[in-house]
């Protein structure tokens, strides 16, 4: 596949930088450089407005396999070069990023025409912002031990969801999830799951309880569900593992060398604090060694990542393997390197960014321990950690979340190099 960037991107690349510059103006120009994951509590109301701004100006859903629905669809070259110009300006963290990534292709994929012409426009247009509702406290990694029951109401034929999801990114600011819950009373496993479109504003029925993280901030929460009405099922009932499966399978894609960008700007930034370091006399060879690395490695992940696009031919299809978390979809008509390609890449960043955080502070040494504790009961949320420590505090989470490092190595060991299964 060619990567290399035409006439045509270079047009959108102006476009892009123009937009952006003509309405990164107001209270929007108060927002550059705040949210994004660590960050989250930052501007949480004017970054919902921003995404209905985006949603103006028809930037929300690029990479969607359909448009008419707001949306402008651009190659994905056309999606990095937005990508970079967004970085570029610090543009505010996008808080539509679940609807707009996960669900909008699953609803694309799987579906039905009402459905898709009831929740596409307001995910396209920033207004409907969505959280998923997969893990549970006893379902984590092992996913298919769901217990949140949901029920068909013979009166009105909706389902009532009653049960306890946990670690619900951004559940407090969403208007929607979707909910990953068992509608066959007595099945087992991935069997009798079903996935569910459920309003959060049900007053009694769903309460959001904000979880308290390291860095002092509250991303995401425990939601509890009793008797709330599922306005919708995706995909056939019964059959939600498969849907769910193909959702977690999007993590990947284009999204990763748009994280790159990210992560390359936040390397900047240690480098830039290691020089100054350096120029004050107290260079350190050893983390100098460990920096270098650090910007190789991720050059290798960006040619991973492109060769991974190139190699892509459309959203993959759906699971229904029974796996664990992070199975991502496998099961479909690939080969076996293809099948481990999310995993590897999932071990590569993960492992890199939670390292990134080390890196910055310890270039920073003794000062990067400055300022409050970091947990204390009674202390405010936003208490001041700058960039570095929250850095380095949540990437602790790249290794858990979206499938753990040791979910990872048990899908290669066992799915691509053929291991026995280890007992559990
Ligand atoms: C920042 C963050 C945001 C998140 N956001 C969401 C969200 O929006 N929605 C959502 O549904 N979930 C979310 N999660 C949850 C996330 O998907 C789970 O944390 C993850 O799947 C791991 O599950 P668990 O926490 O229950 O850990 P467990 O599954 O209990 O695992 C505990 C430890 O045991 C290891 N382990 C488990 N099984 C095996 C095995 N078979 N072999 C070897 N080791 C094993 C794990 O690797 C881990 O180290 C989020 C998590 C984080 C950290």
């Amino acid at each position: 596949m060619d990567f290399s960037f035409g006439a045509e991107d270079e047009e959108l690349r102006g476009h892009a930088r123009a937009w952006l510059s003509e309405h990164l103006v107001g209270p929007y120009a108060q927002a550059v450089g705040l949210g994004g994951p660590g960050s989250e509590h930052e501007g949480a109301e004017v970054r919902r407005a921003w995404e209905r701004e985006l949603g103006r100006g028809g930037w929300i859903g690029q990479g969607w396999e359909a448009d008419g629905w707001g949306n402008r669809r651009l190659s994905l070259t056309g999606q990095v070069v937005w990508a970079e110009e967004y970085a570029a300006l610090r543009a505010p963290g996008r808080v539509g990023h679940i609807g707009e990534n996960l669900l909008a292709p699953t609803l694309i994929a799987h579906g039905s025409p009402e459905q898709q012409g009831r929740f596409l426009p307001g995910i396209a247009s920033g207004e409907e912002l969505w959280c998923q509702g997969y893990s549970e406290p006893d379902a984590g990694s092992d996913l298919a031990g769901i217990r949140t029951a949901a029920v068909r109401d013979p009166a009105d034929g909706l389902y009532r969801v009653t049960g306890q999801k946990i670690w619900t990114s951004l559940a407090h600011d969403a208007d929607w999830c979707f909910v990953l819950a068992r509608t066959e009373p007595g099945s087992r496993r991935h069997r009798g799951l079903s996935f569910l479109l459920v309003r959060m504003d049900q007053p009694g029925r769903v309460e959001v309880r904000p979880i308290r993280q390291m860095s002092g901030t509250s991303e995401f929460n425990e939601v509890f569900f009793d008797g709330a009405v599922a306005a919708e099922v995706v995909g056939a009932e019964g059959d939600g593992w498969t849907v769910a499966m193909s959702l977690l399978a999007l993590e990947r894609g284009v999204s990763t060398l748009v994280q790159q960008i990210g992560f390359a700007a936040e390397l900047e930034r240690v480098l830039a604090s290691y020089a100054a370091r350096a120029a004050s006399g107290a260079g350190d060879p050893a983390l100098r060694e460990r920096l270098v690395r650090q910007w190789a490695e991720l050059r290798t992940m960006r040619w991973n990542a492109l060769r991974t696009l190139g190699a892509a031919d459309g959203p993959s299809g759906a699971g229904g393997s029974g796996g664990p978390r992070g199975a991502g979809g496998a099961g479909g008509p690939r080969d076996a390197v293809d099948v481990g390609a999310p995993s590897v890449a999932k071990l590569l960043w993960g492992g890199w960014h939670r390292r990134l955080g080390e890196l910055a502070v310890e270039v920073r040494g003794a000062a990067a321990t400055a300022g409050p504790a970091l947990w204390a009961p009674g202390v405010p949320y936003e208490y001041g950690l700058d960039e570095e420590q929250r850095l380095f505090l949540f990437t602790r989470a790249d290794t858990i979340y979206g499938g753990s490092d040791e979910i990872q190595r048990n899908i290669i060991a066992e799915r691509v190099l053929g291991l026995p299964k280890e007992p559990r």
